[in-house]
């Protein structure tokens, strides 16, 4: 609806990422009335930026992190992980459009006994979860992944994982919003919020806009814009590295990490390599767009190439940098208690991986339903209150 003092709606998604797509996707197809705003373009930061990997299985990086809070962290996000993945399998027969969702299996492969090592520990953990892993040996390794260099001497093999293209996702899952009812306003950013009874009132760069609900979808700007409701969370973005080479024929069907390095590795559908693993970025001073760095081109490539010696033939076609987002390890999910009406939907990594799931979360919270899974562990109120908040 709009009135002369600006826009109103039931429900104001701030952020056009695959998070805030995927909440208004689920909102409208449940008759909730939403707009969503963004700042930029919709799908133009990590959302659109990201490998498209679907992860089940600990990443390496977080299996040698030994802090005792955050390996309770990584479980509680990855007992998610199949979940997440069979919502993206839905969605993927749900949409008009193909967005290239394969779930053929992950392996994250051991060069060293150290690594195999760190692996069969890292399983135990998963297993304690719920997730199906196993562990092959070199042999077995290779009748199934005959790509892998000789040097794998083991990988555990995760049949869960896969993969979508962000690029075609996002944007088909906007269509299928749009389609259900759900309204897009694209480089309108959220500045300020008053919290009034029964409400809020957004201040925007592009007028007003009054909700009875807001969600807050921002990445890694989602601090900023909890601190508007006067919640204090902490969310950093992290500037990650992508390459991706020029296509060649199908070679790699898994999704491919390494127990000991920094890679993920996999094989879109058109033929390129997509190369990402964690190798850092560096963020512009003014918090923009990162840039990339020549090391974490030097160094992906190198591990890449060391597993998949297919690669060395091919030249790299693109590199990037995009803002991943940090938290305390946890995805940050649910209504803040001293703002009713105000709801966080961050994800901690893996957040394309758990963007539907999360979506989902959120239509429910927003309905007063029940969610798809236990919200408890993500609340918003394990963090201290600002006691700045606009109310009034
Ligand atoms: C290089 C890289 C590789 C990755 N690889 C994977 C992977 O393989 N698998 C996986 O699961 N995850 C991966 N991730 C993580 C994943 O991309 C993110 O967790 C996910 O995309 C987060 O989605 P989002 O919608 O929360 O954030 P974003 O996509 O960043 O969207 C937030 C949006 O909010 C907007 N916004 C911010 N402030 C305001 C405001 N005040 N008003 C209006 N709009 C605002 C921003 O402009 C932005 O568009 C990767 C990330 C990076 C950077």
């Amino acid at each position: 609806m709009t009135g002369s003092a600006g826009l109103e709606t039931d429900v104001l998604v701030v952020g056009g990422g695959v998070m805030g797509c995927c909440a208004a996707s689920f909102l409208a197809r449940a008759g909730v009335e939403c707009i969503v705003i963004e700042r930029g373009e919709l799908n133009a930061q990590a959302s659109g930026m990201n490998a498209g990997s679907l992860h089940v299985q600990i990443q390496s990086s977080m299996a040698r992190d030994t802090d005792p809070a955050k390996q309770a962290a990584f479980e509680s996000m990855i007992a998610l992980n199949p979940d997440a993945v069979v919502a993206w399998r839905v969605l993927a027969e749900e949409l008009e459009d193909d967005i290239e969702y394969r779930a053929s299996g992950g392996l994250m492969v051991a060069e060293t006994d150290d690594q195999v090592r760190l692996l069969e520990a890292k399983m135990a953990r998963e297993r304690a979860c719920g997730l199906d892993v196993q562990l092959l040996d070199g042999g077995e390794v290779r009748a199934i992944a005959p790509y892998l260099s000789e040097r794998v001497i083991a990988a555990e093999f995760c049949a869960a994982e896969g993969k979508v293209n962000p690029a075609a996702a996002t944007p088909a899952i906007v269509r299928a919003a749009k389609a259900d009812g759900a309204r897009f306003r694209n480089h309108t950013e959220l500045l300020a919020l008053t919290i009034e009874r029964g409400g809020f009132t957004a201040r925007t760069t592009a007028g007003p806009i009054r909700a009875a609900k807001v969600v807050n979808a921002c990445g890694a700007q989602a601090a900023a814009v909890a601190a508007m409701a006067g919640l204090d969370i902490p969310v950093r973005g992290k500037p990650l590295h992508m390459s991706v080479s020029e296509p060649t024929e199908s070679v790699v069907p898994h999704l491919v990490q390494h127990a000991g390095a920094m890679l993920t590795l996999k094989q879109a559908a058109r033929g390129n390599l997509l190369i990402g693993g964690g190798w850092p970025a560096r963020a512009n001073p003014d918090g923009a767009d990162a840039s990339v760095l020549r090391a974490s081109i030097e160094g992906g490539l190198w591990v890449a190439q060391r597993i998949v010696p297919a690669i060395c033939g091919l030249r790299l076609l693109r590199t990037w940098a995009g803002p991943s987002i940090s938290t305390d390890g946890k995805a940050i999910l649910g209504e803040a208690a001293d703002a009713p009406g105000f709801i966080v939907a961050v994800s901690a990594h893996s957040g394309y991986t758990l963007a539907p799931l999360i979506g989902r979360a959120v239509a429910a919270i927003v309905q007063g339903k029940g969610a798809p899974f236990d919200i408890a562990p993500f609340s918003p109120a394990r963090f201290a209150v600002r006691r700045s908040a606009a109310a009034s």
